[in-house]
């Protein structure tokens, strides 16, 4: 254990002796009129303004960028004053367009086929040849690939992903450029889900084009194709026509309500704006959106702003790998040490629990006096110790910021995940306000306490909580983390 490690660690047990100088109880009156005014506001019409009306709101499409305009105009009709729109730049625009396919031999039958994110199109009329199915993607088993040419590659993720995400994903990435040099017509993949359901999704972190085009097959139609392939060749054809672009820039939605005592200290309220398009982006993530345009409406309405800064974040590009958060803690890497916490909303609208504090037991300590004083009354009382890197608070965590993501029941979340159906008639209103209640609670203690919730920690610490959450190996190979 080396000295530093150490120091940390005793400055982290001792948290628990640090309190926040105002009692819980004494931040009652306000929190119950911040309470008040978001179960009583007009969440449930801003949502369905937003995925009713924008419908999906993929990174960098005309969608997400009118949805920025809309969400930036809503945090000024609020009140707030400083809102603008933060540009940061992925590698290639991309928006879908249709889909089809078909199996040609030895059984004639349509497929239930949908795009893959940042796929290319395929050639006018599509692509059509034998399918080879490939369970093993490491160097060595595609050492032989003359009988690619030609073929459309069935890439068999049950067994690719058998080990995990994080082992896959180099190989996969390598992989690529093997089917592409070897003259592989297109590639397909078998969704997890019965029915035939899809769930839109990419393959490359960081909205990058893939180097063919690939398509997605219903979970039955993936299962006969590979039945049929145990006994001879299977021949399909598929089309697929998207539109793309080159690098393209996408806005960060902020906004500010200045600290009334301490302004140069702040907190972040964030939730990302963007969505898959098979729905309306409804609970992934237009409820997360909605609560943190709530958040700044209820506070807006206090009359006078909480002693430190509030920033406002709305992100885009959470779907391709936490870009917008991201972008944000690179740009803003020097006031970072000012941030005391962020809140982070991103697990739909379901029954809400409290907070995660992603592997941190100092926060944990140090939020259970106001999950026991404001919070359990409210229904937010739980803390949760899981980690994760799958959503925008990411990023901040990598540098050690307090990083809260709201916890929320998560057993029906996967019903309506990336699918068709995440639209708003699936939105419980009394979930969804009792889990806005949460943030807007717990953003006005943070920003008001006497002191900050707990410190930051340092980058050892951080890579501590990777290594226990097994997510270094991902994240160094996305690159977004150094050991
Ligand atoms: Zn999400």
């Amino acid at each position: 254990m080396t000295v530093r490690r150490a120091l940390v660690l005793l400055w982290c047990c001792s948290i628990p002796a640090i309190v926040w100088a105002q009692p819980p109880a004494d931040m009652k009156p306000v929190t119950d009129r911040l309470a008040a005014s978001v179960y009583t506001g007009p969440s449930m019409a801003t949502l369905r303004e937003l995925s009713d009306g924008f419908g999906g709101r993929v990174t960098g499409t005309p969608a997400y960028n009118h949805a920025a305009e809309w969400a930036a105009a809503k945090f000024r009709s609020y009140g707030i004053q400083n809102v603008r729109l933060e540009p940061f730049t992925i590698p290639a625009g991309w928006q879908r367009g249709t889909a089809s396919g078909a199996l040609l031999t030895p059984l004639p039958r349509p497929l239930s086929v949908g795009s893959l994110g940042w796929s290319p199109s395929t050639p006018a009329g599509g692509v059509q040849g034998a399918v080879v199915l490939i369970s093993d993607v490491s160097g060595d088993a595609l050492k032989q690939t003359e009988q690619l040419r030609g073929k459309i590659v069935f890439l068999d993720s049950t067994r690719i992903f058998a080990e995990g995400f994080a082992k896959a994903l180099p190989k996969l990435d390598l992989a690529w450029g093997v089917f592409q040099k070897a003259g592989v017509l297109g590639v397909i993949m078998s969704d997890r889900e019965k029915n035939n359901v899809l769930n839109a999704h990419d393959m490359l972190w960081g909205a990058r084009m893939l180097p063919l085009p690939a398509a997605e097959v219903g979970m039955e139609d993936g299962k006969l194709i590979q039945r049929l392939l145990e006994q001879g060749p299977v021949t399909i054809q598929f089309a697929i026509e998207n539109r793309t672009s080159g690098e393209t820039q996408v806005n960060n939605v902020l906004a500010e309500m200045r600290g009334s005592e301490r302004p140069e200290e702040w907190i972040l309220i964030g939730a990302h704006l963007d969505s898959w398009d098979f729905g309306t982006g409804a609970q992934d993530n237009g409820t997360g959106t909605v609560s943190v345009l709530e958040v700044a409406r209820a506070l807006s309405s206090l009359g006078k702003a909480p002693r430190r800064s509030v920033r406002f974040a709305l992100w885009g590009g959470e779907e391709e790998g936490l870009l917008g958060s991201y972008a944000y803690t690179l740009a803003h890497k020097d006031e970072l040490k000012n941030c005391v916490a962020v809140l982070n909303s991103d697990n739909g609208a379901g029954h809400p629990k409290g907070w995660k504090v992603e592997g941190r037991k100092d926060l944990k300590a140090a939020m259970q006096p106001w999950s026991d004083g404001l919070l359990k009354d409210i229904g937010g009382g739980d803390l949760s110790m899981e980690t994760t890197y799958d959503t925008d608070h990411g990023p901040f965590m990598l540098v050690g910021v307090p990083a809260l993501d709201l916890y929320v029941d998560f057993s029906k979340y996967f019903e309506i995940h990336h699918k068709a159906s995440d639209t708003f008639d699936k939105v419980d209103v009394v979930d969804f306000k009792a889990g806005t209640v949460i943030v807007a609670v717990t953003a006005y203690a943070v920003a008001q306490s006497d002191k900050p919730i707990a410190p930051h920690i340092d980058h050892a610490a951080v890579g501590e909580i990777l290594k226990d959450a097994k997510l270094n190996e991902l994240l160094e190979h996305v690159g977004v983390w150094k050991p």
